[in-house]
């Protein structure tokens, strides 16, 4: 754990829990923090305080779990928490209970994360790696809200049956209740309104109860919470279709976890590389302070093909960091300032293995990080 000290009296000073995790996510955390210090550097009114703590495959090797009560007290302390990535072939063998992956799903059980926010945008450099074509992706900058606690993954009964006759049958059942489509829509309408005021709900409303559920609570919210900003139902299938024929149409589109899963990666796919692709999942806001938990972490994993080489991509980690900053300290020109460092990067021409062109300059995980940071300092000189 670090403190940066400082002694100016206005200073807002965020606490920060990273969790670099296994694999490339140790590697990629470096480069958040070196974003960190560079801010931090910069002096301004905001100050970090940073913890670091173990998770996933490394906190089974040292503690036997993947996340320690530890590890979760320091998480609740926290402003926002910022995930790498867990996993690997040297705990494919664990037992189910304490693999991995627990320690990244108890931290959304405890802190309740509903809602699963997955920009997708297109840097104009990258735009030729989209597999589609230039002029429907270049400036693409969408937002998928995707409910992560309720629906089809979660909802009983939940089982396969051997019948009488010796037949299986397999059931997975969509349960949603008022509140839980409220709150993700509100949470909807709030991100519509400090982007463009445009918002999509997708969902099946011809042919599934839930839908039918979901587009009237959405029409009642949005009437009673959001008027103001521009609300759009649209079926999930054709949403689906829309996004490949048209994508800039779309600004947010809030859906269920089943839905949202789809749609997420279907959008996040037209910008190019994993490595690019932030994310963040939202709490609901304490009752005393209005404040919610937060978990930002890349959309990849630990990458264990690459790990350890110093060539994995940490840009959708510093993106989520940037997104930290914007949803949980209040910093939305510095998120806007590192947003545009990396856009900067990417149109000097320097490429991480991942996101490689011909004719560009091949660079690793530290000069990727380092040349991100140079930039933010001189924005902010
Ligand atoms: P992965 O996302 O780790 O990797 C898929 C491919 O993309 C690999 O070829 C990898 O090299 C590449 N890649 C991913 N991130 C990259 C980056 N930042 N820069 C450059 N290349 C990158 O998915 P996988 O291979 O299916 O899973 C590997 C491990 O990660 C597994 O143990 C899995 O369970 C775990 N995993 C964890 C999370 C998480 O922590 N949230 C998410 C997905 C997978």
């Amino acid at each position: 754990a670090y403190k940066h000290a400082t002694r100016e009296p206005n200073m807002t000073t965020h606490k920060l829990l990273l969790l670099p995790g296994d694999g490339i996510g140790v590697e990629i955390s470096r480069e958040v923090e070196r974003v960190i210090e560079t801010l931090h550097g910069l002096g301004g009114a905001n100050s970090f305080e940073v913890e670091i703590d173990l998770v996933g495959g490394a906190a089974i090797d040292a503690h036997g779990v993947a996340v320690t009560e530890e590890a979760i007290a320091k998480a609740s302390d926290a402003d926002a928490i910022i995930f790498g990535a867990v996993g690997g072939p040297k705990w494919d063998n664990v037992p189910y209970e304490i693999r991995p992956e627990a320690g990244l799903l108890r931290l959304r059980k405890d802190f309740d994360l509903f809602a699963n926010l997955r920009p997708a945008i297109c840097y104009p450099a990258l735009a030729e790696a989209s597999s589609l074509k230039r002029e429907l992706v270049e400036g693409l900058d969408i937002l998928i809200l995707r409910e992560l606690t309720g629906g089809t993954y979660f909802g009983e009964p939940k089982e396969i049956v051997t019948q009488e006759n010796g037949e299986k049958r397999a059931v997975d059942t969509t349960v949603y209740t008022t509140s839980e489509i409220e709150r993700i829509v509100k949470v909807g309408c709030d991100l519509a309104r400090k982007r463009s005021g445009k918002l999509h709900m997708a969902a099946k409303w011809n042919v599934m109860k839930s839908g039918v559920l979901w587009r009237d609570v959405t029409v009642a919210t949005h009437e009673k919470y959001a008027p103001d900003v521009e609300l759009e139902l649209i079926l999930a299938d054709n949403c689906a279709m829309q996004l490949i024929r048209n994508p800039k149409q779309f600004d947010v589109i809030v859906t269920d976890n089943l839905f949202g899963d789809v749609l997420s990666d279907e959008a996040a796919m037209m910008t190019g590389s994993l490595g690019m692709l932030p994310s963040a999942s939202l709490g609901a806001p304490d009752p005393k302070t209005g404040k919610s938990k937060a978990l930002y972490e890349p959309v990849h994993g630990s990458a264990p093909d690459i790990s350890g080489q110093g060539l994995a991509n940490p840009i959708a980690m510093i993106a989520s960091f940037a997104m930290a900053l914007r949803y949980s300290c209040d910093m939305s020109s510095e998120a806007d300032i590192i947003e545009t460092a990396i856009a900067k990067v990417l149109d000097n021409g320097l490429r991480t293995a991942d996101i490689m062109q011909s004719g560009l300059t091949k660079v690793g995980t530290e000069q990727m990080g380092k040349a991100i940071a140079a930039e933010i300092q001189s924005a902010m000189a």
